[in-house]
């Protein structure tokens, strides 16, 4: 969870998140914005975006420190499968052959400079085109001879993307979010208003009563 941490004087605005898992606190610096209705609201998506930064995750609305986002992947990791171990265990490495294609493709689907494959290639394509590979030689020869990095162009673009669409998102989410408080406060005040009159009405009821009473009791005494 996210707290808004109070500011005194000219000191940075700050944020703390606690891992909802483990209770670990992070005091971050975050925009924190103040709605006419008084309420403080903290920038949710430029918080999130910092903790994402330092390995923190934010899933269904949970936040985890990178341990416990550790855990949990590995929780949910699906199991090896017994087909792969086998390969990967009588596994001898490339022929010749192998390894030539393999660098033949590497070399035109394989951008050295952006440290990724170019479109939506990756080792498991490069291994399919090759008859006989395994992913694995791909990216032994890949990181050994082109560059370490194995993500591709596409998927890029697509982190980029979701990444732009969060921010989004959690920044609509903040904004609605700061709105609604504000008009909370207002609906407050209005209440306090109405309660104000209704006690008001209460007293000068029960004052006008007394009142006809007494006027009532003059006007019968003199007949
Ligand atoms: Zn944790």
């Amino acid at each position: 969870m996210l707290e808004i941490l109070p500011k005194s004087g000219g000191a940075v605005s700050r944020v703390k998140a606690t891992c909802d898992d483990c209770q670990r606190g992070e005091v971050i610096p975050c925009e924190i914005t103040r709605a006419s209705g008084g309420v403080w609201s903290a920038n949710e998506g430029q918080a999130h975006a910092k903790l994402r930064g330092q390995g923190w995750s934010i899933v269904k609305g949970k936040l985890r420190c990178m341990t416990c986002e550790a855990k949990r992947k590995a929780r949910n990791a699906p199991p090896v499968p017994v087909a792969v171990q086998a390969v990967a265990g009588t596994d001898k490495g490339p022929t010749r052959e192998q390894k030539r294609e393999i660098l033949e493709l590497l070399q035109v689907s394989y951008d050295a400079d952006a440290g990724r494959y170019r479109g939506a290639d990756t080792d498991g394509t490069v291994a399919e085109a090759v008859r006989g590979a395994l992913p694995g030689w791909v990216a032994d020869l890949r990181a050994e001879f082109f560059g370490e990095g194995g993500g591709n162009e596409a998927a890029g673009q697509y982190a980029d993307d979701l990444a732009a669409l969060r921010q989004r998102c959690s920044d609509a989410f903040a904004a609605v979010e700061a709105d609604f408080e504000a008009l909370k406060g207002k609906v407050d005040q209005a209440r306090a208003v109405r309660d104000d009159l209704a006690k008001l009405e209460v007293r000068y009821a029960s004052l006008a009563k007394s009142f006809d009473r007494r006027v009532g009791a003059k006007v019968g005494g003199g007949k």
